[in-house]
């Protein structure tokens, strides 16, 4: 695709504050929805589609396929260029605030992330697992290794936590060039893929408790557990208890595993 081209033939421009970095290669994107397995039965939401070049060869591929963009401008672009495939329905929306639950009951979401929202989007994942049966989305390398990172690693926190209590995580593309992309980031990229597993890896009643628990936990990387946790309202009895666990209050958030954050979770709700 000749995104330089097609932006300034439309009299669009790329905006960063929205992490417009196009695709330029129509047989790297092949690679990409490849790697996604996307097929005849799927049904796909895509995230920010730009110009639709990713757009395009999932509506090729999927059941059908809608794409959420916060672009206006973008969009009458792609209803134009698109419109005529009817698998292929666009929304407008911001993909942070938008209900979720519009998408239908079950869905795989593939997206070229914008950078500046990746992390949240993640979340968002995360949080309606319910529906996302899988993903493929393409981010900044860094916050791949992130989402990828073990227990006791420098990148570990709260996204490698969340995500693998719910997810089968592989990394499809470890480093894509920044020169695939209009304009070129400053950043290498990576193909993040997760597969939603048929029970998550512990059973956490609230995923929302277990999320204020992992914040607390790190929300000051450099301070052992038991200075995150003071003032909490359950710290005495984490304090007696989470030794037995094996959980010494000295310890560091980022040493702790998904296991151990389920046994302090427990610890937690039943205060
Ligand atoms: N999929 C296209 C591609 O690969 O060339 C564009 C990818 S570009 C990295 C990110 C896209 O997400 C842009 O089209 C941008 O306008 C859109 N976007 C940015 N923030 C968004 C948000 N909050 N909700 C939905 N789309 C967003």
């Amino acid at each position: 695709m000749k995104v330089k081209q097609t932006l300034s033939q439309h009299g669009l421009r790329a905006r960063k504050s929205l992490g417009q970095n196009f695709l330029r290669d129509d047989s790297f994107v092949r690679r990409i929805v490849d790697i996604s397995g996307i097929g005849p039965e799927d049904t796909v939401v895509e995230i920010g589609p730009g110009l639709g070049i990713m757009t395009a060869q999932l509506a090729r591929r999927a059941r059908s396929v809608t794409a959420l963009e916060i672009d206006s401008q973008l969009l009458e672009y792609l209803c134009l260029e698109y419109g005529h495939l009817d698998n292929l329905k666009f929304v407008h929306g911001d993909a942070l605030e938008y209900d979720w639950k519009e998408f239908g009951n079950s869905f795989s979401l593939v997206a070229n992330l914008p950078y500046n929202i990746s992390s949240q989007v993640l979340v968002r994942i995360v949080e309606h697992r319910e529906q996302v049966t899988s993903f493929t989305v393409m981010l900044q390398k860094e916050m791949a290794q992130r989402a990828l990172a073990k227990e006791g690693s420098k990148d570990f926190g709260p996204l490698a936590l969340y995500l693998s209590l719910y997810f089968d995580l592989q990394l499809g593309l470890a480093t894509i060039p920044p020169h695939l992309f209009h304009p070129a980031p400053a950043v290498s990229s990576a193909v993040l893929c997760g597969t939603l597993l048929p029970q998550p890896r512990y059973d956490i009643k609230s995923f929302p408790k277990f999320q204020a628990l992992v914040r607390l936990a790190f929300a000051h990387r450099r301070k052992t557990i038991r200075n995150n946790f003071r003032g909490a309202p359950w710290f005495e009895r984490f304090l007696q208890q989470a030794p037995q666990l094996g959980i010494l209050p000295e310890r560091r958030a980022e040493s702790l595993s998904l296991r151990e954050f389920y046994a302090l979770y427990n610890l937690v709700e039943e205060s």
